[in-house]
């Protein structure tokens, strides 16, 4: 059972912990101009992860997804996920990655632990993904969905952002690679963050589009368990693979987060676009203060609003997704 409760009754049992804020590619959303380094200190090393994410496990935390910026290149990972994975109490270890990668390193990442995958594919046109990203790497990131299926890691899930008038023609696309994949396809509404206010503006689609173009077709909405995170999934009887939908600007969208997060330099965030962080690092040196860290932890937890500012356009510190794992 979790102890991390906030005010609003809502629990906590999964911690986004990004581990870098460096990328290779150049989502026009996210780093258009590409990963700026700042000299600013190192991002959290192995022992500051294991003594974190044991003090989370002992607070009923059970599901940790390593993000970042891109996860993909630290060269520790393999590492990373092995510590992960072994703290008692930790069930779940997910990689959200943009799949350049994944044909050479994901067999390590499954031997050292991984149980689930998330791969951004914003466009299943190759022209169309090296305009979105910047790189032309479909083909690899194609190649690690299918090898992590022919591993057979319990969940593979793509996530693709919906951008009016760049890739909000694909559902029929979608809908036919999902007939033979037992894959979860989740749509995401663009957000808008501090860097991207213009481009928020050209391209923001409203997901019910999505959700009217799926009825028609026949999906139908299954109903939500009650620890569900915030997506609506949407299944077929003719497609192995389901449809999710992710909505941030939806009433109610942060009635059901169930997620913590911590930065690459070990700042705990407890909103996508809350306006400050709680700095943890000071206290991930020694095992000495594991007490200290709990007690930083619960208690502030209780300083977790109970929703967003999107609607007001209140993006808090968060320049980019790439700075804090999305
Ligand atoms: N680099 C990895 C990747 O792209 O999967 C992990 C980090 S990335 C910030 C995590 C997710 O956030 C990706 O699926 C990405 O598409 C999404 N994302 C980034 N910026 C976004 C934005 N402004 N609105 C919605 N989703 C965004
Ligand atoms: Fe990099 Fe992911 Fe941001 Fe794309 S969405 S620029 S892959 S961090």
């Amino acid at each position: 059972m979790s102890q991390l409760t906030d005010g609003f009754g809502r629990s906590f049992p999964y911690l986004r912990l990004s581990l870098t804020e460096a990328c290779n590619f150049r989502c026009s959303y996210c780093l258009p101009d590409g990963y700026q380094a700042d000299g600013r200190p190192r991002f959290l090393a192995v022992d500051e992860i294991a003594r974190l994410i044991r003090a989370f496990a002992m607070l009923g935390m059970h599901k940790i997804r390593l993000t970042g910026g891109e996860p993909s290149l630290r060269k520790d990972l393999d590492q990373i996920i092995a510590t992960v994975a072994q703290v008692p109490g930790v069930r779940k270890v997910a990689i959200t990655t943009n799949g350049c990668l994944l044909p050479r390193r994901l067999p390590g990442w499954h031997r050292a632990g991984l149980t689930a995958l998330n791969v951004s594919m914003d466009s299943l046109r190759r022209e169309r993904f090296h305009a979105i990203t910047g790189h032309d790497r479909l083909p690899e990131v194609l190649e690690g969905i299918a090898l992590a299926q022919a591993l057979g890691l319990q969940s593979v899930k793509l996530n693709a952002v919906l951008l009016r008038g760049l890739n909000d023609d694909e559902l029929p696309q979608w809908m036919a690679f999902l007939r033979d994949r037992p894959v979860s396809v989740r749509f995401i509404e663009l957000m808008r963050t501090g860097d991207n206010r213009d481009y928020f503006e050209r391209h923001h689609l409203c997901a019910d589009v999505i959700v009217g173009q799926l009825l028609a077709a026949g999906w139908s909405e299954r109903r939500r368990a009650a620890d569900a995170g915030p997506a609506r999934e949407f299944s077929h009887p003719d497609h192995r693979g389901s449809i999710g939908i992710i909505a941030p600007y939806s009433k109610d969208f942060c009635k059901g987060c169930n997620r913590l997060r911590v930065t690459a330099r070990g700042d705990l965030r407890l909103c996508l676009f809350g306006d400050f962080g709680i700095a943890l690092r000071p206290l991930l040196q020694s095992d000495e203060d594991q007490g200290a860290l709990l007690a930083r932890i619960t208690t502030q937890l209780g300083l977790k609003a109970a929703g967003h500012g999107l609607h007001f356009g209140q993006t808090g510190l968060t320049p980019h997704l790439a700075s804090i794992g999305g």
